[in-house]
Formats: structure tokens, sequence, C-alpha cells
């Protein structure tokens, strides 16, 4: 059965594609598993040219079927901020928990209202040297002022769904997987990643 690359680092990205993409026999691999490669260069200033270039990069660098997803969180009050530069939010040494403090202090009593925001991603399919397609997902949600729930990553723990009643980080994995921007970006690609892969639909 076909392999395919998910062109991140990112442990949470990993744990939700993976999960995902069980059924459809494919063995998933990412860059934790080439850990000798040199780190994927992030220049773009959209979603679309990340995953795009992302996927293109370790497409080359590993001759397997890659996907890539650049995501993050535009928070409406900041005017889409921070959008593409959401993991480096509060700097070059950001951590989740500093992004989140970033965010918390900026929209520190703004009334709920004005508090709408949403995640945000794009997942792009590559071969070496050729992009096979391009999918998008969002899920609408309102910024806390404080951190709820101990699931998920990033700014989960921040972004209320009124749909659920809960923070993204208060789901489970197969609810976060139902829903989110990712999840939904991901089912838009899978049959062009079944088709190229030969793969079962999960
Ligand atoms: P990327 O690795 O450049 O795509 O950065 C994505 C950043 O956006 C992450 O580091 C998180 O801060 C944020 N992000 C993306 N997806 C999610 C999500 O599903 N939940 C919470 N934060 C997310």
């Amino acid at each position: 059965m076909g392999k395919l690359v998910v062109a991140t680092t990112n442990r949470g990205k990993v744990r939700e594609i993976t999960s995902m993409l069980s059924g459809t026999g494919i063995q998933i691999l990412s860059l934790l598993d080439f850990p000798s490669l040199p780190a994927l260069v992030e220049e773009g200033d959209t979603f679309e040219d990340n995953a795009k270039s992302k996927a293109l990069q370790a497409a080359g660098y590993t001759g397997l079927a890659c996907i890539a997803d650049d995501s993050g969180i535009e928070v409406d009050f900041l005017g889409g901020a921070p959008g593409v530069y959401s993991a480096r939010f509060s700097g070059p040494d950001a951590t989740d928990a500093s992004n989140n403090a970033k965010l918390i202090e900026l929209l520190h009593e703004v009334p709920a209202e004005k508090r709408t925001a949403r995640f945000r991603a794009v997942v792009a399919l590559a071969v070496p040297g050729r992009i096979i397609d391009v999918r998008e997902g969002v899920l609408e949600g309102i910024v806390l002022e404080s951190p709820r729930g101990s699931g998920g990553f990033g700014y989960d723990p921040l972004l209320y769904v009124p749909a659920f009643g809960k923070t993204v980080a208060e789901l489970s994995l197969e609810e976060k997987n139902e829903i989110s921007h990712r999840a939904q970006a991901l089912r838009g690609l899978l049959p062009s990643i079944i088709q190229l892969l030969g793969a079962r639909t999960p």
C-alpha cells in the first residue's frame, strides 16, 4: 500500500491527520521520521502559498507523495491577525502558552460579540515537482478570556465553538476531527489521495 508523508514536525497535526486517514490502508509518515532533512522554508504570505511550498519541498526531499498543512487563527478584532504568523505570534521562541497569553492580553476587555475568530487550514498534496490538489477548511468560534480544556494543541483552549458549547481543547480527538478546519480540508483532498495512492475509502 502507498506511503504518504505529512510534511510537519507538529505532533498535534500528525496525530489528527493520522487518525483521519486510518482505514485507508495508507502508511502515514511525518517529517519526524526523516530527522536529517533540512527544515522546510515557510516564507509565503498566504496559507495556500505555504501549504503548496511545504508539500513540494517535502516531496522533493523524500521522493514520496506528501501533504502539507498551513493553518492558523484569524481574529476579527485584530484585522485577521495572527493568520499565517500564528505559530510565532509571540516571537521566535514562541510556545503555545506564550501565544495564547499574547492573544488574551490583546483582547483584554474586548466584549464577547467582538471576539469572533476562526481557524483556517489549507492542505496541499504533492509528488516530487508537482502539486496534485489543494483544499481549504474553516472552523468558526469565539476567543475566550482564559483557556479551557487540555486536548489538542496551539490555540485550541481559547477557541470556543458555540455549536458544541466547548472549546476545541475540550473536544475529543474524534469530535475535533469531525468539525475542524484541517479535517474539512483533508476530507476535500481525500479523493485525490485515494486516486494517487490506490488506497481504500476510510
Ligand atoms: P504552521 O505550522 O505554520 O501551519 O502553524 C500553525 C499554527 O497555527 C500552530 O502552531 C498553532 O499555533 C495554530 N494552529 C493551527 N491549527 C490549529 C489547531 O487545530 N488548533 C489550534 N491551533 C492551531
